[in-house]
């Protein structure tokens, strides 16, 4: 059996956070400290089948507030940082970036800087198994042409705010691994999809427009490629390398499931028509293509041996069985998304209002 350790995570009210935070619960005896600040994006009731636990904690703080993150280091004493908590999408970072900079890198820093403090407060033993675990992005790349797959060793060229903020924390939490000897780990993954995803992401929000007979976006022409990970699956693979990856080491992760997003969408509406038939006609009706994002990636595709030599991780997910267990999800939890659908949230940016 593994040896019991206290996991801080960040981000865990979150889509993949809140993956993670199961995950410990369910499948380990490690304990959690969960750190959010509650954005729009973090949601409660995605940690609600843990949240009654003995091994599982909550904290309402926001990364950016470095008395808070000494308090927490303080009373829950990790052995684990898992760095989560980062404003995650792409299309709100088009429309107001600063936020992306105070929260991705800003907030990183503060955090850095809590958890060296900590760190340098242990006795050698715990030094030794303390890790500094971010979780980052592919988007830090940039695009790939129609060959070629993302590294650990890719030259970093990010084209988003978002992938530019992650990146930069990328820098900062390496330049704290090599200027103060802070154990860091870090991964880069592909697109996650899975339960609890939050609406205005491609893969929940083309399944929720498809059940309410709305248009489903699509930029451009559909042909931007995708390298699509269960977000279990990433769970799993963040905890192997927070429990066994390398200080100062990095690992790639992905799916092996390169997909198209007009791919994608087809495949929702062509389960959708088998599982809750429209009588109105096919999903695929729906369809709309919209104006391309600006400084749209073409193509993202991992090359995860190194996770999967070193670490024996592999995904357990195939697309198709994923994509499925996604569907009936949003099918059976509608109470999780009509909350946030009927929210502050309507796709604006994609001029889909769900209030028409
Ligand atoms: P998410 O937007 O679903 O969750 C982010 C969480 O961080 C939310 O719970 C939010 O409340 C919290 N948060 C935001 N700002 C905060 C602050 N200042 N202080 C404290 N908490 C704050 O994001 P996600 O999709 O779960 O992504 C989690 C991490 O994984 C991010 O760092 C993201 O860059 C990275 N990542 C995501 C994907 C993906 O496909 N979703 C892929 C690779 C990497």
């Amino acid at each position: 059996p593994r040896e019991a350790r206290r996991f801080l995570v960040t981000g865990g009210a979150g889509f993949i956070g809140s993956a993670v935070a199961r995950h410990l619960i369910e499948a380990s005896d490690h304990e959690v400290l969960v750190v959010d600040a509650l954005t729009y994006a973090g949601n409660p009731a995605s940690l609600e089948p843990v949240a009654d636990h003995p091994r599982y904690r909550f904290l309402k703080a926001d990364i950016r507030d470095g008395e808070a993150m000494a308090g927490a280091m303080a009373e829950f004493d990790p052995d684990v940082v898992m760095h989560l908590a980062a404003e995650s999408h792409v299309d709100r970072s088009i429309d107001g970036p600063m936020v992306f900079v105070d929260t991705n890198v800003v907030g990183t820093a503060v955090l850095l800087q809590a958890a060296l403090r900590h760190f340098q407060g242990l006795g050698e033993e715990r030094k030794a198994r303390f890790r500094f675990h971010h979780i980052s992005t592919d988007e830090v790349f940039g695009s790939l042409g129609p060959e070629g797959f993302f590294t650990e060793t890719t030259a970093y060229d990010p084209r988003s705010p978002y992938s530019a903020s992650k990146a930069a924390s990328d820098h900062l939490v390496r330049a704290w691994h090599h200027t103060y000897g802070l154990p860091i780990v870090l991964t880069n993954c592909s697109n996650n999809y899975g339960p609890y995803h939050f609406p205005e992401k491609l893969i929940p929000l083309v399944i929720l427009n498809a059940l309410e007979g709305k248009p489903l976006p699509v930029y451009g022409k559909g042909e931007n490629v995708r390298d699509w990970l269960y977000v279990d699956d990433h769970a799993r693979a963040l905890v192997r390398v927070a429990e066994q990856g390398e200080p100062g080491e990095t690992y790639a992760i992905g799916g092996h499931n390169e997909r198209s997003n007009i791919d994608v969408v087809r495949t929702i509406c062509g389960l959708l028509d088998t599982i809750r038939p429209d009588p109105a006609g096919p999903h695929e009706r729906l369809i709309t293509f919209v104006t391309d994002r600006p400084g749209h990636d073409a193509r993202y595709a991992i090359d995860a041996s190194k996770i999967e030599a070193e670490l024996g991780w592999r995904p357990e997910e195939s697309f198709e069985s994923g994509l499925e267990k996604t569907v009936r999800w949003y099918l059976n939890n509608e109470a999780w998304w009509s909350a946030i659908r009927s929210g502050r949230y309507h796709g604006e940016r994609l001029g889909l209002t769900s209030n028409g």
